[in-house]
């Protein structure tokens, strides 16, 4: 309803409807407003004709017939595309395939659709009940753990755990959070394997949306998760508990049985130390790659020689001068980034070959050391350069071992330097 709808109140309805065909038509405003007797500018002709009922739809709330507003001559049709209740705030708004379809906000309405929603987060709620009820999986006896689960599960406490919620709560989007491992690969396989091992558990009281649209297949980065780890046999430990345990285990050292398993995580986690400085120092520079096993390919090989600092400054070194050579030829440098790799290669090959001093150092006291490494390197192993500034046989070297374990269980490095 406009200020204008009383200004047509002294003509009859078919007088109305022929004033509005006249309109249509073209004829002049200025004309019609004298001849009508109409006190209204030409302007506000058209918002002085009352409303149109519509023949097929009704206001949900009054029962009565909706109304649209009549176009304005130079209106295409469609442009009329809302009708309205005249003794209710309800709005019912034509759905079209090339615009956003807008819902009303009158009251009832509004209550509906938040009845509807909460109707629908209850079903989604007992389904995720139903699929991740935490009597499903039988607990993990503490004392069951390898060490590579020790450290999984004591660097995911550690870098997401809350004593207060005794939950491994998400990180959230925008959020700093403390670095689990080098590298969002090595973050993502640490949660899988705990996962997998059922060391924690999908919490079924986690944030709704982290299991939409399918609740049987969340997306794990967004949910909670409980341990599963029981100290006695009888109930679930929580996560302080689990992680007193853990500490006191860990600060003991390594055991010699663990030998073959550690000097395989001392591998491996090099490997994600290069990989996740690249990535980051690419990152910086606005590069992202695919070329995940290349670069992985290369790290370890020049790990059987190198450290991880002195292979840090070689892939500096490699980027700048992909950098500088994009800048010179004029190539986008995501055309040049797949070309790291082999360039890092021939550094390396050289830095072995010429035997070139590492000056890694300074490096080493200013890069972010993740948990996992910090656990591994420190708590674990007592190496003051936290794995970083020597070859990796020297670490694996320091593990004590049984007699069989030193027999099978050396790093390739180490049987290359005793070949
Ligand atoms: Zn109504
Ligand atoms: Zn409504």
């Amino acid at each position: 309803m406009t200020d204008y709808h009383h200004k047509l109140s002294h003509l009859a309805a078919e007088d109305i409807e022929t004033l509005y065909q006249r309109y249509l038509a073209g004829e002049p405003i200025a004309a019609l407003l004298v001849e009508y007797a109409i006190d209204v500018p030409a302007s506000g002709l058209i918002r002085a004709f009352p409303p149109v009922p519509c023949a097929d739809l009704d206001c949900p709330w009054c029962e009565r017939p909706l109304y649209t507003r009549r176009r304005g001559k130079s209106q295409p049709a469609r442009s009329v595309n809302e009708a309205f209740c005249l003794t209710c705030e309800h709005r019912y708004y034509v759905p079209a395939y090339n615009r956003l379809q807008r819902y009303c906000i009158c009251a009832p309405c509004s209550q509906e659709r938040d009845h509807a929603r909460h109707d629908q987060q209850a079903r989604l709620r007992e389904q995720i009940l139903a699929h991740w009820a935490m009597g499903a999986e039988s607990m993990v006896p503490y004392a069951t753990l390898g060490i590579g689960s020790k450290l999984t599960l004591m660097a995911i406490i550690e870098a997401r755990g809350s004593a207060w919620s005794d939950r491994i709560e998400p990180v959230e989007p925008g959020h700093c959070a403390l670095l689990l491992s080098p590298s969002e690969t090595m973050d993502t396989a640490l949660f899988e394997s705990a996962r997998l091992q059922a060391l924690l558990l999908v919490d079924p009281h986690s944030p709704l949306e982290a299991f939409v649209p399918n609740p049987a297949v969340p997306r794990l980065e967004r949910v909670r998760w409980i341990s599963n780890i029981t100290l006695d046999s009888r109930q679930r430990a929580t996560l302080t508990e689990v992680y007193r345990h853990l500490h006191r285990d860990l600060a003991r050292g390594p055991r010699p049985e663990w030998h073959r398993e550690l000097t395989q995580l001392i591998r491996s986690l090099a490997a994600e130390e290069v990989y996740g400085q690249i990535e980051r120092r690419c990152a910086e520079h606005g590069l992202s790659f695919r070329t995940r096993e290349r670069h992985q390919a290369v790290a370890e090989s020049l790990l059987e020689h190198l450290p991880v600092c002195h292979i840090w400054d070689l892939a500096n070194t490699a980027l700048r001068g992909v950098l500088q050579f994009a800048e010179h030829c004029n190539v986008n440098s995501m055309h040049v980034v797949g070309t790291l790799p082999g360039k890092l290669n021939h550094l390396g090959r050289r830095a072995i070959g010429e035997r070139w001093a590492p000056c890694g150092s300074r490096q080493t006291a200013g890069s972010l050391r993740s948990v996992y490494s910090r656990l591994l390197h420190g708590l674990l192993l007592g190496n003051p350069d936290g794995g970083l500034e020597c070859p990796l046989n020297l670490y694996a070297q320091a593990l004590p071992c049984t007699s069989r374990a030193a027999s099978s269980a050396q790093l390739p490095c180490m049987q290359g330097d005793t070949a």
